[in-house]
Order: structure tokens, then sequence, then C-alpha cells
């Protein structure tokens, strides 16, 4: 293998995590709601957003109708989420040494996200590890998204390495590992709060320690 991909959400960022930490905050400090409605406002939140699924101006319309928000509407609540959610964004745990690792070892990287643009890439450089990578691509700046072929042959095309000689490591069974195991990558599921298991993935890894090794040891096929 020559080069090593991944995806953002729930797999180098443990967005779920980082999201109820920003809920926490906007509810306390932006809303001054105390614990108890702040706790039923991050539950709200993550039940509207749905994984990530539902974009926040959905969920915040939501959320100003059912807390009867008067002080606010949804449209300053979205900016300050598209503002200020970078700031609590923390990597998945080893997610920054195993990224290190694999470029020490002379590995290519590439980072693929589903997602709109530029808010995706402002997370992404909030953990501290885009240095290391060979190509961003996240699918709102270029109007492709995963599992669409062609966003994973345009980050082959950036990388300068075949499909065949790809790691795609994700945690969505579809939009991740399908859509890279359709190309003929080796493909490593993170099992996350989308799903636990994924039959069609090559391999399944939660520990981000084990990665570097697990791919060293994974011939070209
Ligand atoms: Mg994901």
């Amino acid at each position: 293998m020559k080069a090593v991909a991944f995806d953002l959400d729930e797999t180098l960022l443990d967005r779920t995590g980082s999201l109820k930490e920003f809920c926490r905050w906007q509810a306390s400090v932006l809303l001054g709601m105390g614990p108890d409605e702040s706790e039923t406002y991050v539950a709200r939140f993550l039940e509207l957003d749905a994984f990530g699924s539902v974009w926040k101006d959905v969920v915040y319309a939501k959320l100003v109708c059912e807390f009867s928000l008067t002080r606010v509407d949804s449209n300053l609540l979205l900016n300050n989420y598209v503002e200020e959610f970078c700031r609590f964004c923390r990597p998945r745990p080893f997610a920054q040494e195993c990224v290190k690792e694999l470029s020490n070892a002379g590995y290519r990287l590439a980072l693929v996200s589903n997602g709109p643009s530029p808010f995706q890439e402002k997370c992404f450089k909030s953990l501290k590890i885009d240095g290391y990578f060979d190509a961003v691509i996240v699918s709102g700046a270029i109007g492709i998204s995963k599992p669409d072929p062609r966003i994973f042959l345009a980050m082959c095309g950036l990388l300068d390495t075949p499909p065949h000689e790809c790691v795609f490591i994700g945690d969505n069974p579809e939009q991740d590992v399908e859509g890279a195991a359709a190309l003929g990558m080796y493909t490593v599921f993170v099992p996350g709060p989308i799903s636990a298991t994924c039959s069609r993935a090559d391999v399944t890894c939660d520990d981000f320690g084990r990665l570097p090794e697990l791919i060293a040891t994974t011939g070209v096929r």
C-alpha cells in the first residue's frame, strides 16, 4: 500500500463528542440555559442532526420552536455553529498519532469528506494534522459526494496512486466502505454511531493505535 485516505466525521473527528461539548456551550453561554435544560437541548440537537445528515438550518428552526427561544433566531444559532463548532472539534483517540506515524512511514495521505465547504476544511484544520496530508477533498467544494466513484478517483489522482494501492478508512458502510471497495481499495471500517458492523470491509478496527501496524501488514492485492 502506498496511500491512506481517511473520512473526517466519526473517523478522524470525534464528531458526536465534539458536538455535545459545543451544544452544551451554546445552550449555557449563548442561550442562558441551566444544566438540565442544556442536556435536553444537547440530546434533541443530536436527534435532529441524525448523524450529520440534516443541515443545521433545519435543526435550528425546529429547536427555536420546540424550546420557545425568543431572544435568538435560527440564523443566529446557525452562524454561531458555523463560526464556533471548530473550536470544540477533538480527534478520535490516537488519530493524530496514527496520522503522524503513517506520514513518517512514507504513506501519502488524503482526507475525503462529505459535507459543506469551507466548514469541513475548518473542522479538519482544527485537529492540527492537516500539514501531514497531500490531498483534502470536501464534497461541497467539488459537487460530488461519496460513494460516487468520481470523488475517490479524484483522490487517487491527487495522490498519484492507483486505487488498489490505497487504503480507505471510514465509519460509513455505504459512503466510505462500499464506495472505496467498488474501486478496489483496501477498506478499513471504523465502528461508530452510524453502524457497529460492516461486512463489506476488508477489516474492522476501532483502535487507531493499532492502525499503522495493521496497514503495514497489508500487502498490495
Ligand atoms: Mg464519517
